[in-house]
């Protein structure tokens, strides 16, 4: 497996990378995300042994391989702009690296129609790349990128160039393509949906730093700090204070407004915060938390509401629609659930 251990990296000032340690398991998918800037193409830049790290090492089955060089990893690097050999067709872009390790013509033809087939191109082997689609051409891209069967697959933002559609309909395809062949893989983004869907564990970076890795159930519902949360797109974090904590009940966010929480802050955190969950709430009478709709977005089977819970206090809520739509201006009611809230600690 792929080990990266207190690796850190500084091109003059700027500290790209601050002692990066994870390793990765053989098949498994992990997802870099973190925002521009944050060190997530350096990391696999050292990783691929395009860079050379400032400390820190990266191992292979317990083996360091910073002195190998790159062409000898024995990795594979896809990047969002990778450019086809124009003057090559599909089935030629895909050969490359195969005749690049001399392998014998028929089994080359053998294994290029196997992954062309894998990725959905095979009926266009005979294509000049020039004329496909851009989904078309990621596709190639990554064909060539998979045939020589690298140890490691590492893609940088393979989708970022395509629209919206597109991106998830060959992200569930990729996905599929990298658990059948069992790829081991890094994967860099910016886009969480994209993180998530694709990964078995994702790594949030932040200006340098690993801020969590886990699933991607677990993040969403335990995100590490207050920026993961806000980078989830979870807003609704609340700073607490001795006064406000009730040690049976939970924590009072405004007058006679308390939100349940199943345990006491954690020691450790210097100033907890609590994190309140935008899912799973409902409209209802019977509802503990009452506020006055600021914003109300219709989504379908479910809507996006802010709520003015108090002055000063705006929360934000995905609710189930309800048969008639609540007006701005009104005040509802909502029933959480009981694990809506958890204490968070602060970057
Ligand atoms: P993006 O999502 O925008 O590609 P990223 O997370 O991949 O960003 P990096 O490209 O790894 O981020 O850059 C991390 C930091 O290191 C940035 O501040 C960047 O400006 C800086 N940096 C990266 N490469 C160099 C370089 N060769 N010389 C100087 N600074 C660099």
């Amino acid at each position: 497996m792929l080990e990266i251990i207190d690796v850190s990296k500084s091109f003059g000032n700027i500290e790209a990378l601050n002692k990066i340690s994870f390793s990765v398991d053989k098949g498994e998918i992990v997802a870099l995300l973190g925002p521009s800037g944050c060190g997530k193409s350096t990391l696999l830049s050292i990783t691929g042994g395009l860079t050379a790290p400032d400390t820190g090492n990266i191992r292979w089955d317990g083996i360091s391989l910073n002195s190998i060089p790159a062409h000898l990893r024995n990795f594979g690097l896809m990047f969002q702009d990778n450019a086809l050999f124009p003057h090559r067709n599909v089935f030629g872009n895909v050969a490359f690296g195969l005749q690049q390790l001399r392998m014998e013509p028929e089994e080359i033809k053998k294994q290029v129609r196997s992954i062309l087939s894998m990725v959905g191109m095979r009926e266009l082997a005979e294509r000049d790349v020039l004329s496909l689609s851009g989904g078309e051409q990621q596709r190639v891209a990554l064909a060539r990128t998979i045939a020589p069967k690298p140890r490691l697959l590492m893609l940088d933002e393979p989708l970022g160039s395509l629209d919206r559609n597109l991106r998830e309909q060959l992200l569930n395809e990729l996905r599929q393509i990298l658990t059948d062949l069992e790829q081991t893989v890094i994967y860099v983004t910016h886009d969480q949906e994209e993180a998530f869907t694709i990964a078995d564990r994702v790594a949030i970076m932040n200006a340098g730093q690993l801020i969590q890795i886990d699933c991607p159930q677990d993040i969403y519902t335990r995100p590490a700090s207050t920026f993961v949360a806000r980078f989830l797109g979870l807003t609704n974090i609340l700073e607490t204070s001795k006064e406000s904590v009730d040690t049976n009940n939970g924590v009072m966010i405004a007058e006679n407004i308390l939100i349940p929480m199943s345990q006491q802050p954690p020691e450790l955190m210097e100033r907890p915060r609590i994190l309140i969950r935008p899912r799973g709430a409902q409209i209802s009478e019977q509802g503990t938390l009452s506020g006055i709709v600021t914003k109300i977005s219709f989504r379908g089977a479910l809507i996006d509401l802010k709520l003015k819970i108090s002055d000063g206090l705006q929360l934000s809520f995905e609710v189930p629609t309800p048969s008639i739509l609540p007006k701005v201006g009104a005040k509802i009611n909502l029933k959480l659930p009981a694990d809506a809230a958890i204490w968070i600690a602060e970057d």
